[in-house]
């Protein structure tokens, strides 16, 4: 088990924070999120007004023109919705700081599927009004609306790349196949997104149905397109060249577990906080396309990272053996499991496995003085950080409670040390102020559940739970 006591330098943290600043991140993160829902429904509303402002409503009245007006409907809500989903995963600051990147990928999939069904429902109602209304037509009209309008070839291959990543998105069917395959697949999204619009440019109305509605559909198709290139690309491309990462030590933490520290220029500009992660690719390999993201595990002190690794597959299991400089490449930082999610003075850590690491981290750089944080870890053979934790207990005060063992029951997160105690009476017992804090929560997926059950037992509001999961 390591010795390393990297970053641990928290002396001059134990401040007790002053109460106006306390949750003051938390609060205008709120605002945010407010304002990022109202602007959603508020574009709604607009695509609708110029709809019924078009003689969407009167075209209802008659079966033909009313379905081919329906479709018109669907389809910029669609357009609209489609625009979003592409602007969640786009990684901007403005919204991946008050969301997080899993609020916002589980977003994301909930706008996809609406956009993906209103888009099916916009090809067959405006075929279906083009047909007359009767279905035996459906078929010659759907084979001439594509070959004969402008700009629809382009929009059915649109459609079939939007099918694929669909599919291939269902739970059921992304099971089976392999995070890196799936991943490259939804690439394919972007072309989905992008065959589109010349359709709505050379066929469709809506985009000069007025200024103001063309001044909007543009903006918004400039806008999500330049942010997906900043954000996704030149931000991550730029910020690896400024800091020119590179692997400055490897260490064994336990059986399975690697500790990667990385060294580069200028960190102390880098703005990152303990708990949030990055998506990292190691230049040495042949995956190195492919980002993976990792917490980082000590608080970021300006000279170095460091993230903690367990070897669960293919990249993770490379990590043991890398080589002393080898090149970095970083995207982030990402995730909400930091600081600025605080509102309480008292916190509670509660991490299993590999998914104690930002916690550790939390646990450095959070201010606090004695006893007012407690950091709960389950593990069924191997503690992570002993050491490092206990330095944490002794010089700021740390509460630890370890919890070993295997699982005593699946509906449990707790082991058999827990004895007959329910989950919400073994966590009462142990912290009993436990909803007076601010939760921050990180493991595998079954393991969260349970834990936030719990939490939600036992009195917490939703709003001081903190969890991130090492999936998405
Ligand atoms: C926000 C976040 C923070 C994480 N922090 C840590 C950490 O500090 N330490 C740690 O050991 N693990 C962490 N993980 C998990 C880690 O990213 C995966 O275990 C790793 O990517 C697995 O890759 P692999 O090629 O070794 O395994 P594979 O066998 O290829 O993948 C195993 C599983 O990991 C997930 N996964 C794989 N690649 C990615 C990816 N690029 N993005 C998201 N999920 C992926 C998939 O669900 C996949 O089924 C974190 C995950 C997330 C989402």
């Amino acid at each position: 088990m390591s010795e390393t006591t990297v970053g641990l330098d928290p002396g001059d943290r134990s401040v007790t924070m002053p109460a106006g600043v306390l949750g003051r991140r938390a609060r205008r993160d709120a605002m945010v999120r407010l304002c990022a829902g109202s602007a959603l429904w508020l574009s709604l509303l607009l695509v609708t007004y110029w709809w019924a402002a078009g003689g969407g409503i009167q075209a209802l009245a008659g079966w033909e023109t009313g379905l081919t007006s329906a479709g018109r409907l669907a389809g910029l809500v669609a357009s609209d919705l489609l625009l979003v989903q592409v602007l969640l995963m786009a990684r901007l600051p403005v919204l991946e700081r008050p969301f997080g990147q899993d609020r916002l990928a589980r977003q994301h999939r909930v706008v996809g599927f609406t956009s993906f069904t209103l888009m099916v429902a916009h090809v067959v109602l405006i075929t279906w009004g083009y047909a007359g209304g009767q279905v035996v037509r459906f078929p010659a009209t759907i084979w001439s609306l594509t070959i004969d309008y402008p700009g629809m070839l382009l929009a059915a291959a649109g459609t079939a790349c939007l099918v694929m990543v669909v599919v291939t998105s269902i739970k059921a069917a992304r099971r089976r196949i392999r995070y890196e395959s799936w991943h490259l697949l939804h690439l394919y999204a972007y072309l989905g997104v992008g065959l589109a619009l010349p359709h709505q440019l050379w066929s469709g109305q809506e985009l000069v149905s007025s200024p103001a509605a063309t001044v909007f559909w543009w903006t918004a198709w400039a806008s999500t397109a330049t942010a997906v290139l900043i954000w996704r690309v030149g931000v991550p491309v730029w910020r690896s060249a400024r800091h020119r990462l590179r692997v400055a030590a490897v260490v064994a933490e336990a059986p399975g577990i690697t500790s990667i520290h990385v060294t580069g220029r200028e960190l102390d500009r880098l703005s990152v906080e303990a708990g949030q992660f990055f998506s990292w690719r190691f230049l040495d390999r042949a995956g190195w396309t492919r980002a993976h993201p990792y917490s980082l595990s000590a608080a970021p002190d300006g000279r170095s990272l460091r993230l903690t690794v367990r070897s669960s597959g293919d990249d993770s299991r490379e990590m043991a053996d890398l080589v002393i400089g080898t090149r970095v490449m970083v995207e982030g930082p990402y995730g909400r499991l930091a600081p600025r999610a605080r509102s309480r003075t008292k916190i509670a850590l509660i991490g299993a496995g590999v998914g104690v690491t930002p916690l550790r981290a939390l646990a450095e750089e959070l201010a606090y003085d004695p006893g007012e944080v407690v950091l709960l870890q389950r593990y069924t053979e191997h503690p992570l950080f002993v050491h490092e934790l206990q330095e944490l207990e002794r010089r700021r005060g740390l509460q630890l409670l370890w919890l070993p063992g295997p699982r005593r029951a699946p509906d449990s997160w707790l082991g058999e040390h827990a004895g007959t105690a329910s989950d919400v009476g073994a966590l009462r017992f142990w912290v009993p102020d436990i909803a007076d804090r601010d939760v921050y929560v990180c493991g595998p997926t079954a393991w969260a559940d349970n834990v936030r059950r719990t939490l939600l037992a036992a009195g917490l509001p939703p709003e001081q739970l903190h969890l991130e999961i090492f999936q998405w």
